[in-house]
């Protein structure tokens, strides 16, 4: 495995770390806390190359040995739990392995690094048991929690941790970063769909997200937004669908107040005109409130049936507008 994620727009997180490490005020435990995607394994992994790196400032191409295992996964000083994140819970046996891990002296690195990723998968017992390190950190050793939910922390964890928040960047800087390679639009749209994650942006071009939207959107105007909410679709499915639509009624607000530069579906302008010419202000409006009641819910694992049939019943109402205006004419 290796650590090739790209770290953009964190400059003080980094400048933090940086600073504690020139001045010999390096911490035995962290929490880095922000987003999905924004960038926490790759600061991680940074900050683990330079507490070890051979020079005196490890620059981000640096090639020194330590360096070079560390970024290619390989280091034996250097470990991460809770890698797959598809398993659902970090377990106390999880954490005994790892404890009985770090007590041993590092073999070849200034300082061992543990990181333990989506860290809010501990099981209670698996807490507790991380507690116990944190409490008695055992000598030259950085432990490091990858958080993006810190209100599934124990309290007694994030007290004995220093955080070091992580804060989604510019639209502008995600752009520039995933470069001239897609179109505009396209760049455009993922960019703020990602909400200041370059990560995640990166992962909307991978998927096609461009051409799934406009798939979505294209099929909305021809039969009716009530067709794309396919109840009982799957939980990913079906969110991708509200997202899609959150962007373009948020659209709609815009292109009402008369400002489309901020427009996420820039290359759909002439279908969000033709949605809001026709549908009253109210159901717009009501449509992003059910759509992002939706989206909460399905983040905090609610039953999605309730907000379904409400999504569903606005999206009938404004299609049942634009139809009367399509018979009118
Ligand atoms: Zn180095």
């Amino acid at each position: 495995m290796s650590f090739q994620a790209p770290l953009v727009g964190q400059e003080r997180a980094v400048q933090f770390l940086r600073s504690a490490i020139a001045n010999d005020k390096v911490g035995h435990a962290y929490l880095f806390s922000g987003p999905v995607g924004i960038g926490k394994l790759a600061l991680a992994i940074n900050f683990s190359r330079w507490l070890n790196c051979q020079y005196e400032v490890a620059a981000d191409a640096c090639g020194c040995e330590s360096c070079r295992k560390i970024t290619s996964g390989v280091h034996s000083d250097i470990k991460l739990i809770g890698e797959d994140r598809s398993v659902r819970s970090i377990k106390k046996a999880d954490v005994m392995e790892l404890r009985s891990w770090l007590i041993l002296r590092p073999l070849e690195a200034k300082k061992k690094v543990a990181i333990v990723d989506v860290a809010e998968r501990f099981t209670e017992e698996a807490a507790n048991a991380f507690l116990k390190s944190l409490e008695e950190p055992p000598a030259n050793v950085v432990l490091i929690l990858l958080v993006h939910d810190t209100g599934r922390m124990l309290g007694t964890i994030l007290s004995r941790t220093i955080e070091v928040v992580l804060r989604p960047v510019s639209s502008e800087t995600i752009v520039a970063k995933l470069g001239p390679d897609k179109g505009p639009d396209e760049v455009l749209y993922v960019a703020r769909r990602a909400r200041g994650s370059v990560g995640a942006a990166q992962e909307l071009l991978r998927v096609g997200a461009f051409e799934e939207k406009n798939a979505i959107i294209s099929k909305a105007m021809m039969s009716g937004w009530a067709c794309v909410f396919t109840p009982g679709a799957k939980k990913d499915v079906y969110k991708d669908v509200l997202d899609v639509a959150q962007g373009f009624f948020r659209d709609c607000i815009l292109v009402m107040a008369g400002d489309t530069s901020l427009c996420y579906n820039q290359d759909r302008v002439c279908d969000i005109r033709h949605v809001v010419d026709w549908v009253p202000r109210s159901d717009l409006y009501k449509m992003i409130e059910v759509i992002d009641e939706a989206l909460c819910g399905i983040e905090k694992n609610y039953n999605q049936r309730l907000s379904a049939t409400r999504v569903a019943m606005i999206a009938e109402k404004i299609d049942a507008r634009l139809m009367s205006v399509e018979q009118e004419r």
